[in-house]
């Protein structure tokens, strides 16, 4: 016998797998998914309406945290992490159920919707914003060209492991461009080098994983040259270490971006030109960006920027900027990576107290550490990723989509 946990006490289960029926922004529509009945209450396997809705979804086992993306939008949830669902969730068998008013949750979140029951049809009302079309999925056929980025992250989808064996570090600007600079003349290159340095000594003795730095003194490397470092030497891995800026002086907290054609908001695409500068005027960005077959690595690049964040916000003195989100941006050096990447806006260097914790060795160091734990989490979880819950290859979407998705914002 088993038994489950809703909101904190135990009950027993009654799970079904059927077609539940839904409106669909008013149409009519049936889905067969796992439903799970206590009382008069549904709940409904979550993965399985995100399959439904085209939602591409991944579950970190290690830290009961499920990762979703739907256009520019990505969500974070951590299994009876949130207060907010504590009456909404059921967590059986490994599996991540949500009552109507979970998934409006998820919903409001990833598509600007609502989900609401009937209860006399027992119809579930599923409305969102129109212009957030299903992507189109890459098929798997035989033959189908793939490239080998492609084929880890499809064989992870599948259960299979991705294997890490060499992590690279970049750390931001350098020489003659020392990136952002604080009232009291702190300067991000200086920070950024001297982060990714204690990053990799942890890297090499904790991890026993091979280490590239894009730069190890205060030289000046281009963005063509750093993505070109990663690619020679076989990454498997990008991390792109930057020190945020503002106009706004209150402005603080830790952001960190996976990449995207274009920005979850305009903040973020101002943030993207700042770190692209050495591109400016050229117009060229986005179709140099374009050109590139970076997407398959999205949902690997969302856990990893997960597992970083929250490391970062666990074990750093620095808030969240963006509770639980993920954002994405054209970053040059994201874009060009092929292999999953982040970036990392670690904090604001014109925050007057975050610029004075910029200097300190202590807190370096608590983000080296933090950047540690977070790919230790990942090349847990993704060295023994659980079947169950992850996303199957079809899930796998296409950047184009996104261009419509981003008019949205
Ligand atoms: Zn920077």
């Amino acid at each position: 016998m088993s038994l489950l946990c809703v909101g904190g006490r135990n009950i027993k289960e009654n799970v079904t797998f059927s077609e539940v029926k839904i409106l669909d922004n008013g149409q009519p529509r049936k889905i067969n998914v796992s439903t799970l009945t206590r009382g008069f209450d549904t709940y409904y396997h979550l993965k399985g309406i995100c399959t439904a809705f085209d939602i591409s979804f991944a579950y970190v086992p290690a830290k009961k945290r499920v990762l979703m993306n739907k256009g520019v939008n990505s969500m974070r949830l951590t299994v009876g992490g949130e207060p907010k669902l504590k009456e909404f969730f059921v967590y059986y068998d490994k599996k991540y159920y949500l009552s109507a008013g979970g998934l409006n949750h998820v919903f409001a979140g990833l598509m600007k919707g609502t989900v609401a029951t009937d209860k006399k049809s027992k119809m579930l009302m599923i409305n969102y914003t129109a212009a957030l079309k299903p992507k189109k999925a890459i098929k798997i056929k035989p033959g189908f060209e793939i490239k080998n980025n492609n084929i880890r992250t499809i064989a992870l989808l599948k259960g299979e492991k991705f294997k890490v064996e060499r992590i690279i570090l970049d750390p931001g600007h350098g020489g003659k461009d020392p990136g952002a600079v604080g009232k009291n003349r702190l300067q991000e290159k200086e920070v950024t080098l001297d982060i990714a340095l204690k990053t990799a000594e942890l890297i090499r003795t904790k991890l026993r994983k091979e280490v590239i730095l894009t730069r190890t003194t205060d030289e000046y490397v281009s963005l063509q040259e750093r993505t070109a470092i990663a690619d020679k030497h076989n990454g498997d891995l990008f991390v792109s270490i930057h020190i945020n800026a503002n106009i706004d002086r209150e402005a603080e907290g830790t952001e960190v971006y996976i990449y995207d054609i274009a920005a979850s908001d305009k903040k973020s695409g101002r943030i993207a030109l700042r770190e692209n500068f050495e591109f400016p005027g050229t117009g060229g960005i986005k179709s140099i960006l374009g050109e590139l077959g970076s997407t398959s690595n999205d949902n690997l690049s969302i856990m990893l920027a997960g597992n970083i964040l929250d490391n970062i916000v666990n074990y750093v003195d620095v808030e969240s900027r963006n509770k639980n989100m993920i954002l994405r941006a054209p970053f040059y050096v994201l874009a060009h990576s092929a292999m999953p990447a982040v970036l990392l806006e670690i904090a604001f260097i014109t925050n007057k107290d975050e610029e004075k914790k910029l200097r300190e060795g202590d807190f370096r160091n608590s983000v080296a550490k933090a950047i540690c734990f977070g790919l230790e989490d990942f090349i847990g979880a993704t060295e023994n990723p659980e079947k169950e819950e992850l996303a199957p290859a079809a899930d796998v979407q296409t950047k184009e989509h996104k261009k419509e998705g981003a008019k949205e914002e």
